[in-house]
């Protein structure tokens, strides 16, 4: 949790209730949904929308984000359908990046629900598209044996949570994302989307951002100071900048940090809609706050590599708190990545000992 919260200012002081909308700027709705883990809430924008469409003009709505699919997701955004959706169609499905919570339902939304009200096409970068299609055909046979051998390489030793992480193996993502649309829509950076109804249509820039997820979608609109930071920048906690067995010598962190200063170009008083938390004002400080976060975590981990440690035995030195096998797996990828944040530095040594690695402050 972020220690600094009250140097931010949140204009909302509650979040709308499951099923509802908060309208935050005109046509520029907020809305959540549930998730079953222990962040337990993810964020959507709903835009009101036009588009034309062969010479005829139609009006609806474009959604940043989906969640996931369950039932409960399903039965929410059905009951949106029917109340907020005023009977107007969705016309596009953005979605910043391929993680579960933000992708995970948007082919039952491009195809309009249980009762197939519309087809809408998916917008994504080409990347992230990628991953999401990739992970969700769940094609991978040895995910779960490549997984556990990431794990254990880097001091996972406990047979019960490899036993865990190998049954896991590559039907995680699929059960999250059973499936992605066929065909997509490619957005990259610097890119400018325009969003609204006629006379008051905003243009989204895209700003693309990595060390989260490889190609991640942010959008900013310039005119009303309003940024869709996806996960990029998030208010109370850190964004996870994790390394993965699918990526095992990934060196995630500068790549974050170096994507964070991209946002210090936009005026400190903008609006940002985050995917988790509320939406709030102080973008330079949480940027600020975040290098400091970061620094302050890779002293720690300097420090701890006094004397050789896998990156299992940094994950109680960055998270003092009990852990589930899933936090586990979260918390070993950002030890990981701090851990290799140093070492690309060559500030710490990387040796190997029966297969186990561990990483130590260098003789300099
Ligand atoms: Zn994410």
């Amino acid at each position: 949790m972020n220690p600094h919260e009250h140097e931010l200012a949140y204009p909302w002081a509650e979040a709308p209730a499951p099923g509802t909308i908060v309208t935050l700027r005109p046509g520029v709705h907020w809305l959540r949904m549930r998730l079953p883990f222990a962040l337990d809430h993810i964020n959507l924008w709903l835009l009101d929308d036009e588009i034309e469409v062969d010479g005829s003009v139609r009006r609806g709505w474009t959604v940043i984000d989906c969640g996931i699919t369950s039932d409960e997701t399903k039965a929410a955004w059905e009951k949106l359908f029917d109340t907020a959706f005023e009977g107007r169609p969705l016309l596009r499905v953005i979605a910043t990046h391929f993680h579960p919570d933000h992708l995970g339902l948007a082919h039952w939304l491009a195809r309009g629900g249980e009762r197939e009200r519309w087809r809408a096409p998916l917008w994504m970068s080409a990347t992230e598209y990628a991953f999401g299609r990739f992970l969700s055909a769940g094609t991978n046979e040895t995910a779960g044996e490549d997984a556990a051998a990431h794990f254990r390489r880097h001091g996972l030793s406990d047979p019960e949570s490899l036993a865990k992480v190998r049954a896991r193996g590559g039907g995680y993502y699929p059960k999250l994302v059973p499936s992605v649309p066929r065909s997509f829509h490619r957005i990259a950076d610097g890119d400018e989307i325009a969003i609204g109804r006629a006379g008051s249509r905003r243009v989204f820039r895209v700003i693309v951002g990595h060390g989260h997820a490889p190609e991640h979608v942010s959008l900013y609109c310039a005119e009303d100071k309003l940024l869709v930071s996806g996960d990029m920048v998030l208010p109370r906690i850190s964004t996870n900048v994790s390394v993965f067995d699918l990526e095992p010598e990934a060196n995630p962190l500068p790549r974050y940090l170096r994507s964070l200063d991209h946002y210090l170009m936009l005026p400190a008083d903008t609006l940002v809609l985050p995917s988790h938390g509320k939406p709030f004002v102080g973008l330079h400080r949480r940027v600020a706050q975040q290098h400091a976060h970061h620094q302050a975590r890779l002293a720690e981990v300097y420090d701890a590599c006094a004397t050789p440690k896998t990156a299992a035995d940094i994950v109680p030195v960055l998270f003092n708190r009990e852990l589930d096998l899933h936090q586990t797996t979260f918390a070993l990828g950002e030890s990981l990545a701090h851990l290799h944040a140093l070492w690309y530095e060559g500030r710490l040594v990387r040796t190997s000992d029966g297969g186990v690695w561990r990483f130590a402050q260098g003789l300099s």
